[in-house]
């Protein structure tokens, strides 16, 4: 038996937490727990912290300028709460491809990071946002880069009296191009087989800088690219560096065989989506740098 508790301030969820950690099981949108063979296993009580209002807020906070999402905010909400849409576009196209409407609505944010899966399609683009998870507990807060959270797959760092709270996004200054891709058994209501993040400053003569390439599915955790993040740092996109990018992210990928997928696919299909992604983004740049024609009078 399992007791079901629901909470609705932040407060009593810590004190909660501090008092009963290691006999916990969160509960968020329940899309990840409630499908597991044994969805309670070990746990004595499910706090619900879904109607938790300190927990859904997405704002900008005015001392630092970073973008703040709570951590029960739903994959509907960020996809498209307009402070997400200006300043992390990449952030909302990764939540847009999630599962299903159905899905969205329910599944979590803080879901997806506490799941800890290296599927969890919101965490290449918030690690090419260079994002920071927050940890709070009674009496205590800490906050670290969004890959450091995890240290394996279905484990973190987070220990049992925290709770994830927020997922803070620094802003990003000048021109922003970015594009999240997925290879998946079909279009919507499945997990990744494996993810490519993307996100750069484009500037006005078409070179790209403060690079990111981030995989998802293709290792223990979700991983960057630097070999193909200094590849096209400072450059045009252009047909040969995006074949070496793409190289780069085959030969840094370290995936399994399972049942979503094989090693050999997930290993090609990651370049193959890069190089999608650059050529579809180098098409859109060069048309908005070819000058506009006057017409004449
Ligand atoms: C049919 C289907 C399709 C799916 N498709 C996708 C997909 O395309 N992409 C994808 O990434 N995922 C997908 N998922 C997985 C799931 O929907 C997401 O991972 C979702 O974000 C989980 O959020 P949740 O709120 O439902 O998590 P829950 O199930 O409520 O919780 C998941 C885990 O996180 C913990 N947790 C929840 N919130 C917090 C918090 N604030 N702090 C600390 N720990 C917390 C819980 O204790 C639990 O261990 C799919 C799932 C299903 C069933």
């Amino acid at each position: 038996m399992i007791d079901y508790l629901r909470l609705s301030q932040l407060d009593d969820v810590l004190e909660m937490l501090w008092a009963e950690g290691p006999g916990i099981l969160m509960l968020a949108g329940g899309t990840d727990i409630l499908v597991r063979p044994q969805p309670f296993a070990g746990a004595r009580i499910l706090l619900d912290i879904s109607r938790v209002e300190q927990l859904r807020d997405i704002a900008v906070d005015p001392a630092d300028d970073c973008l703040v999402i709570g951590a029960a905010a739903t994959h509907e909400e960020v996809a498209w709460h307009p402070q997400v849409s200006r300043r992390a576009q990449l952030l909302a196209q990764a939540c847009r491809l999630v599962g299903s409407a159905q899905i969205r609505n329910l599944g979590t944010l803080g879901g997806n990071l506490g799941n800890a899966s290296p599927a969890a399609d919101s965490v290449p683009a918030l690690a090419c946002l260079d994002a920071e998870v927050v940890l709070s507990g009674r009496n205590k807060q800490r906050r670290l880069p969004v890959l450091e959270f995890f240290t394996g797959p279905g484990s973190s760092v987070r220990q049992p009296d925290e709770v994830i709270s927020s997922l803070r996004l620094p802003r990003q200054r000048g021109r922003q191009v970015s594009f999240f891709l997925k290879a998946g058994q079909r279009r919507g209501m499945c997990c990744s087989k494996a993810s490519v993040a993307f996100r750069a400053r484009s500037h006005s003569d078409g070179r790209l800088s403060g690079v990111r390439v981030a995989l998802g599915a293709v290792a223990p955790t979700v991983v960057r690219v630097p070999e193909a993040e200094q590849v096209l740092e400072g450059r045009r996109i252009e047909p040969r560096l995006i074949d070496e990018a793409a190289a780069a992210c085959s030969r840094a990928a370290r995936p399994i065989d399972d049942i979503r997928s094989t090693a050999e696919y997930r290993k090609a299909v990651v370049g193959a989506l890069l190089t999608d992604g650059l050529f579809r983004l180098g098409d859109k740049m060069k048309q908005r740098r070819r000058p506009r024609r006057r017409r004449p009078r």
